[in-house]
């Protein structure tokens, strides 16, 4: 099992994110953003395109792990799992351990789930293929099934015979059967009626609390992500553009494209809204982004630096970052002076 130490993932363009245990990293933005690559490839469902994978210091997937701790601006890809990697790392960890320590709850639980296996079946796989026996599985299903708010004799069951909550719910209990350390939840309510977003979201709290999980939690919806997130890193274009505690990126937004953000989420206080005007225009193609700052098109505060010069990635306030101009200490600095 994991050591308690703070966990660090390393996801896109070499920033760093940390992952505590028994805490929420939120990771937000537009859909077609390239929030699921990062969590994906965390899972091992695609392979690195370059960088690696690191799971507690070891790596997990991708080659060339000399490399790790230095994923370069534009492009290199790595994420870490567990205490922060400057060492020398591990032999890889095997795709069995990787699958007990890491899961993944999906947004539409219909087609992650066989239609013709028994829930209690898809549940116990991981166990059948770790070579549990059958009674001992059929009893570690029905636990699992009652930590989810579901009844042991629904394992006899199959997915069509549950509602959307319900199934989520199964695929939850499905992802924690191996007892992992990390799940990563990839938009795991978007699919479902708001009043059962509310109970799924509160069932996912209520594990994290009991098992002490870490969650990498996915979601275009911000006020989903801050309603579930210690900490929380927005992406744009397959880029994390800004990263700060959940607090200080409600109260204070540093980049642009997360004001913009924040102005879709529902507030109460209707003078608030005004702060943080709608975004306009659409998503451009991440294959062809805007050049200098990818989000200058649509940016209510583009300068002309940004239109040529791609922005670096700049503290704002202790644990806050953001990739844009305004948080230059040139451009700050001559703004003093
Ligand atoms: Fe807007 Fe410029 Fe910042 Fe990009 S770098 S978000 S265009 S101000
Ligand atoms: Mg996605």
């Amino acid at each position: 099992m994991f050591d308690p130490t703070p966990a660090v993932l390393r996801a896109v363009d070499g920033v760093s994110l940390t992952l505590d245990r028994g805490r929420t990293l939120g990771l937000v933005g537009e859909s077609g953003c390239g929030k699921s690559t990062p969590a994906r490839m965390v899972v091992g469902l695609l392979p690195p395109s370059a960088g690696q994978v690191l799971l507690d210091g070891r790596l997990f997937a991708g080659a060339d792990a000399a490399a790790h701790g230095n994923a370069g601006e534009g492009g290199a890809t790595a994420a870490a799992i567990g205490s922060a990697t400057s060492a020398a790392v591990d032999p890889a960890i095997s795709r069995a351990e990787a699958a007990q320590l890491v899961q993944m709850v999906f947004q539409d639980p219909f087609s992650s789930l066989n239609p013709r296996r028994t829930v209690g079946a898809s549940i116990g796989e991981a166990l059948a293929v770790a070579g549990v026996s059958g009674a001992e599985r059929r009893a570690k299903v029905a636990d699992m099934l009652q930590l989810v708010g579901l009844r042991p004799e629904h394992a006899d069951r199959y997915p069509h015979e549950f509602s959307g909550g319900q199934r989520q719910r199964v695929a939850v209990a499905r992802a924690l059967i191996t007892h992992p350390a990390l799940v990563v939840c990839d938009e795991p309510v978007s699919s479902l009626d708001a009043s059962v977003q509310a109970q799924v979201l509160n069932l996912l709290r209520e594990l994290q609390e009991h098992m002490g999980l870490a969650y990498l939690f996915i979601s275009h919806d911000l006020g989903v992500v801050g309603h579930m997130s210690d900490h929380v890193a927005v992406m744009y274009l397959g880029k994390v553009v800004e990263e700060a505690p959940r607090d200080v990126l409600f109260a204070a937004p540093a980049h642009p494209y997360t004001r913009a953000l924040l102005a879709s989420v529902p507030v109460r206080d209707p003078s608030r809204r005004a702060e943080h005007p709608a975004l306009p225009g659409d998503l451009p193609s991440p294959i062809a982004p805007p050049p200098g700052c990818p989000f200058h098109p649509r940016c209510p505060q583009v300068m002309d630096v940004c239109r040529r010069q791609v922005p670096g990635w700049y503290q704002v306030a202790e644990g806050q970052h953001a990739r844009c101009h305004l948080h230059a200490p040139e451009l700050l600095s001559r703004a003093a002076g």
